[in-house]
Protein backbone atom coordinates (compact mmCIF):
# COMPACT_ATOMS: atom_id res chain seq x y z
CA UNK A 1 0.00 0.00 0.00
CA UNK A 2 0.85 3.70 -0.51
CA UNK A 3 1.83 5.72 2.11
CA UNK A 4 -0.38 8.84 2.39
CA UNK A 5 1.43 10.84 4.86
CA UNK A 6 4.43 10.60 7.81
CA UNK A 7 5.94 11.99 10.46
CA UNK A 8 8.75 11.23 13.07
CA UNK A 9 8.68 13.03 16.82
CA UNK A 10 12.12 12.48 18.58
CA UNK A 11 11.88 13.03 21.88
CA UNK A 12 13.80 13.02 25.07
CA UNK A 13 13.19 10.19 27.44
CA UNK A 14 11.19 12.03 30.10
CA UNK A 15 8.44 10.91 31.46
CA UNK A 16 6.72 14.34 31.44
CA UNK A 17 6.73 13.63 27.44
CA UNK A 18 4.54 10.12 27.55
CA UNK A 19 1.35 12.64 27.14
CA UNK A 20 2.68 15.22 24.19
CA UNK A 21 3.65 11.45 22.27
CA UNK A 22 0.28 9.56 22.62
CA UNK A 23 -1.87 13.06 22.10
CA UNK A 24 0.57 13.87 18.93
CA UNK A 25 0.03 10.95 17.37
CA UNK A 26 -3.61 10.45 17.87
CA UNK A 27 -3.61 13.80 16.26
CA UNK A 28 -2.00 13.49 13.11
CA UNK A 29 -3.59 9.53 12.97
CA UNK A 30 -6.99 11.10 12.76
CA UNK A 31 -6.47 12.49 9.70
CA UNK A 32 -7.41 8.77 8.89
CA UNK A 33 -10.71 7.28 9.93
CA UNK A 34 -10.55 6.39 13.09
CA UNK A 35 -13.35 6.35 15.48
CA UNK A 36 -13.04 8.02 18.89
CA UNK A 37 -12.28 4.94 20.57
CA UNK A 38 -10.09 4.09 17.65
CA UNK A 39 -8.40 7.12 18.89
CA UNK A 40 -8.33 6.41 22.77
CA UNK A 41 -6.78 2.83 21.84
CA UNK A 42 -3.98 4.39 19.88
CA UNK A 43 -3.16 6.57 22.97
CA UNK A 44 -2.51 3.18 24.85
CA UNK A 45 -0.43 1.60 23.24
CA UNK A 46 1.60 4.50 22.33
CA UNK A 47 2.06 4.70 25.68
CA UNK A 48 2.96 1.95 26.98
CA UNK A 49 5.09 1.36 23.88
CA UNK A 50 7.18 4.48 25.05
CA UNK A 51 6.79 4.09 28.49
CA UNK A 52 8.43 0.92 28.07
CA UNK A 53 11.40 2.87 26.37
CA UNK A 54 11.93 5.35 28.99
CA UNK A 55 11.27 3.01 32.06
CA UNK A 56 12.97 -0.34 30.50
CA UNK A 57 14.97 0.85 27.48
CA UNK A 58 16.90 3.63 29.44
CA UNK A 59 16.08 2.74 33.02
CA UNK A 60 14.88 5.79 33.98
CA UNK A 61 17.78 8.28 32.68
CA UNK A 62 16.37 10.78 30.95
CA UNK A 63 18.78 12.51 28.95
CA UNK A 64 18.12 9.76 26.01
CA UNK A 65 15.92 9.64 23.06
CA UNK A 66 12.93 7.84 22.26
CA UNK A 67 12.13 8.20 18.26
CA UNK A 68 8.29 7.41 17.59
CA UNK A 69 7.28 7.07 13.75
CA UNK A 70 4.11 7.32 12.10
CA UNK A 71 3.32 6.64 8.48
CA UNK A 72 -0.55 7.20 7.13
CA UNK A 73 -1.82 4.14 4.84
CA UNK A 74 -5.27 4.89 2.75
CA UNK A 75 -6.67 2.26 5.74
CA UNK A 76 -3.55 1.81 8.77
CA UNK A 77 -1.41 3.73 10.69
CA UNK A 78 1.71 2.21 11.14
CA UNK A 79 3.25 3.20 14.63
CA UNK A 80 6.91 2.27 15.28
CA UNK A 81 8.78 3.33 18.86
CA UNK A 82 12.49 3.17 19.03
CA UNK A 83 14.86 3.00 21.63
CA UNK A 84 18.44 2.40 22.04
CA UNK A 85 18.84 0.61 25.33
CA UNK A 86 19.31 -2.18 27.08
CA UNK A 87 17.08 -4.57 24.50
CA UNK A 88 15.31 -7.43 25.84
CA UNK A 89 16.98 -10.91 26.17
CA UNK A 90 13.89 -13.09 25.82
CA UNK A 91 11.26 -11.31 23.75
CA UNK A 92 8.62 -14.21 23.64
CA UNK A 93 8.84 -14.35 27.52
CA UNK A 94 8.68 -10.26 27.72
CA UNK A 95 5.30 -10.19 25.88
CA UNK A 96 3.56 -12.64 28.15
CA UNK A 97 0.74 -11.66 30.06
CA UNK A 98 1.85 -10.60 33.17
CA UNK A 99 5.83 -11.11 32.53
CA UNK A 100 7.72 -8.22 33.87
CA UNK A 101 11.19 -7.52 34.93
CA UNK A 102 9.92 -5.43 37.89
CA UNK A 103 8.20 -6.55 40.63
CA UNK A 104 6.13 -3.57 41.15
CA UNK A 105 4.72 -3.51 38.00
CA UNK A 106 2.13 -5.35 36.62
CA UNK A 107 3.77 -6.72 32.65
CA UNK A 108 0.44 -5.80 31.03
CA UNK A 109 1.98 -3.06 28.51
CA UNK A 110 2.53 -5.50 25.63
CA UNK A 111 -1.00 -7.22 26.29
CA UNK A 112 -2.84 -4.47 25.47
CA UNK A 113 -0.11 -3.55 23.05
CA UNK A 114 -1.38 -6.72 21.53
CA UNK A 115 -5.31 -6.58 21.88
CA UNK A 116 -5.67 -2.74 20.67
CA UNK A 117 -3.76 -3.13 17.55
CA UNK A 118 -4.02 -5.41 14.38
CA UNK A 119 -0.29 -6.04 14.16
CA UNK A 120 2.45 -5.59 16.84
CA UNK A 121 6.40 -6.63 15.99
CA UNK A 122 9.07 -6.20 18.22
CA UNK A 123 12.61 -6.73 17.11
CA UNK A 124 15.62 -5.98 20.22
CA UNK A 125 18.96 -6.88 20.46
CA UNK A 126 20.31 -6.96 23.99
CA UNK A 127 22.84 -3.53 24.68
CA UNK A 128 21.40 -2.25 21.38
CA UNK A 129 17.82 -1.31 21.91
CA UNK A 130 14.43 -2.64 20.67
CA UNK A 131 12.07 -1.63 18.05
CA UNK A 132 7.74 -1.76 18.25
CA UNK A 133 6.20 -1.56 15.14
CA UNK A 134 2.29 -1.50 15.66
CA UNK A 135 -0.50 -1.37 12.76
CA UNK A 136 -4.17 -0.35 14.10
CA UNK A 137 -6.37 0.56 11.48
CA UNK A 138 -9.60 2.19 11.65
CA UNK A 139 -12.83 0.04 12.69
CA UNK A 140 -15.68 -0.73 10.89
CA UNK A 141 -18.11 1.84 11.38
CA UNK A 142 -22.04 0.64 10.06
CA UNK A 143 -23.86 3.10 8.41
CA UNK A 144 -27.40 2.90 9.05
CA UNK A 145 -29.97 5.10 7.65
CA UNK A 146 -32.96 6.33 9.65
CA UNK A 147 -36.36 5.35 8.14
CA UNK A 148 -37.96 8.21 6.68
P1 LIG B 1 3.40 -2.54 32.73
O1 LIG B 1 3.52 -2.20 31.25
O2 LIG B 1 2.14 -3.28 33.04
O3 LIG B 1 3.66 -1.36 33.61
P2 LIG B 1 5.84 -3.91 32.18
O4 LIG B 1 6.31 -2.67 31.49
O5 LIG B 1 6.83 -4.67 32.98
O6 LIG B 1 4.57 -3.58 33.09
P3 LIG B 1 5.31 -4.89 29.52
O7 LIG B 1 5.11 -3.52 29.01
O8 LIG B 1 4.38 -5.95 29.00
O9 LIG B 1 5.20 -4.93 31.10
O10 LIG B 1 6.82 -5.34 29.24
C1 LIG B 1 7.27 -6.61 29.68
C2 LIG B 1 8.77 -6.60 29.95
O11 LIG B 1 9.46 -6.44 28.72
C3 LIG B 1 9.26 -5.49 30.85
O12 LIG B 1 9.13 -5.82 32.21
C4 LIG B 1 10.71 -5.34 30.39
O13 LIG B 1 11.54 -6.30 31.04
C5 LIG B 1 10.66 -5.72 28.92
N1 LIG B 1 10.65 -4.52 28.02
C6 LIG B 1 9.58 -4.00 27.40
N2 LIG B 1 9.91 -2.96 26.63
C7 LIG B 1 11.25 -2.82 26.75
C8 LIG B 1 12.21 -1.92 26.18
N3 LIG B 1 11.86 -0.94 25.32
N4 LIG B 1 13.53 -2.09 26.53
C9 LIG B 1 13.90 -3.07 27.39
N5 LIG B 1 13.03 -3.94 27.96
C10 LIG B 1 11.73 -3.82 27.65
MG1 LIG C 1 5.15 -1.66 30.12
Amino acid sequence: MRAKNNMTLDILSLPENLSFARVTVAAFASQLDFTINDLEELKVVVSEAVGNAIIHGYEGSGGKRVRIGVTLYPGAAEIVVEDTGRGIADIEQAMMPAFSTDPERMGLGFTFMKSFTDDLRVESRPGLGTRVTMVKKPSLVMHSKVAQ
